[in-house]
């Protein structure tokens, strides 16, 4: 099946055509500045690329239709009309506690779609768009299938999604941890079972999935049972730009002291906090790197405390779980990242792990990283939420 995979935000769209039956990736690009002044992006293997600027997208439906028109271009298309995609995949950030799974979605899953803007009212309303102006461009006729950010931890416990405020929060509110990059955290770990030779129920794993955002899940035989982003995805560690957890009267304390309101502070918490806003010198890891291998100590403070975070997270998910069996590192900075997987790594040899330091010194692509004699093991494992995204659709299209 030929299935196009997309990622609609506010003013930019990504997406992928994929053959699901070969896994392959035929064409992929992005829109951006949608609404302002177009700039449209277009890869095929052994195809011309194309990168305009100044391409007229006032609406996502135009983006949509520019897509479209790329992939069945003579020159450089990979389809030779519409009809040969089988059926739309969209990322949907949020499926509150209505979407445990993916979705096909009719009047019904797009009413229950509006009904959880409220818990992602930033990310939600450009999903909901781009389901929107797929239906528009495409028609009625193409399945169009909506894959959950937060469905894949719906299967965490109360014990473990519940927040200790008062409980009619949760009831009327709805309020309580969800977590978030369900999709990366399903699809490695269903190929950690497979790189083991195990099935996935007879398994206990730690996901780390380490990128700009960063999160991680225990996923006990298959499922998740905790994770470290919450109700939003500012929970957790560290990030790039995001303070992860820290005590919320801190929140009132600044506010006070530099008369910001909620808006600005939370401003700060998303944008200016993490790694960044710790080191004052990049969110990117790179930088990072560079900036503390040139004695930069709070760029090395910064990289610890994102080390340390993760560490403290893997010792704990391995008690909720009672043992781990194995430990994945997957996105941007846990595929490519060798020194930040060895540092987590080191000081967890007391729970059984061992990394072999030749054979962590790879970068995107799958590997077994601990040593043969590892009771424990740790396995680079690249995401690729948009592969997981199209098999799902496939399917409930089917
Ligand atoms: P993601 O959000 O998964 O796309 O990850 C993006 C992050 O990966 C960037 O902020 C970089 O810090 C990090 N990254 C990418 N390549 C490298 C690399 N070679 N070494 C360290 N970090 C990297």
């Amino acid at each position: 099946m030929k299935v196009l995979v997309i990622n609609a935000g506010s003013s930019s769209l990504k997406y992928q055509l994929l053959d699901t039956n070969t896994q392959e990736v035929l064409a992929k690009g992005l829109c951006e500045r949608i609404g302002i002044d177009g700039k449209f992006t277009y890869k095929a293997p052994g195809k011309p690329t194309v990168d305009a600027a100044d391409v007229s997208m006032p609406t996502h439906a135009e983006a949509i239709q520019a897509v479209l028109t790329a992939l069945v271009n003579p020159n450089g298309g990979v389809i030779a009309s519409m009809k040969e995609i089988d059926a739309v995949g969209h990322r949907v950030v949020h499926g509150g506690e209505t979407f445990a799974c993916s979705v096909k979605i009719d009047d019904k899953v797009m009413a229950a779609l509006e009904e959880n803007v409220p818990l992602a009212p930033l990310h939600n309303p450009a999903n909901i768009t781009g389901i929107k102006a797929c239906i528009a461009v495409m028609g009625p006729d193409v399945p169009q299938v909506g894959v959950f950010d937060t469905a894949f931890h719906q299967t965490m416990p109360p014990v473990a999604y519940t927040y200790a405020l008062p409980y009619e929060y949760y009831e009327q509110d709805k309020v309580r941890r969800y977590g978030f990059h369900g999709t990366s955290h399903r699809y490695v770990t269903q190929r950690a079972a497979d790189m083991l030779g195990k099935p996935i129920e007879s398994l206990k794993l730690i996901s780390c999935h380490l990128g700009n955002g960063s999160s991680i899940a225990a996923v006990c035989g298959g499922k998740s049972v905790d994770t470290s982003m919450g109700f939003t995805p500012l929970a957790g560690l560290p990030m790039g730009t995001r303070s992860g957890d820290i005590d919320a009267g801190v929140m009132e304390y600044l506010m006070n002291k530099h008369g910001m309101d909620i808006k600005e502070m939370l401003n700060v918490l998303n944008k200016k906090s993490g790694v960044q806003g710790v080191s004052g010198v990049s969110s990117d890891f790179r930088d990072l790197c560079s900036a503390r291998d040139a004695g930069n100590k709070r760029a090395e403070l910064a990289l610890d405390m994102f080390s340390y975070g993760v560490k403290k997270y893997i010792g704990a998910y391995a008690a909720a779980m009672g043992g781990v069996d194995a430990i994945i590192f997957t996105a941007g900075v846990g595929e490519n990242d060798a020194q930040q997987r060895m540092d987590i790594a080191s000081g967890l040899e007391f729970m059984g792990v061992k990394m072999d330091a030749d054979a962590n010194n790879i970068r995107g692509k799958e590997a077994i990283i601990s040593a043969i004699d590892s009771k424990v093991k740790v396995l680079l494992i690249p995401t690729n939420e948009e592969l997981m995204i199209a098999l799902d659709t496939a399917e409930l299209a089917k």
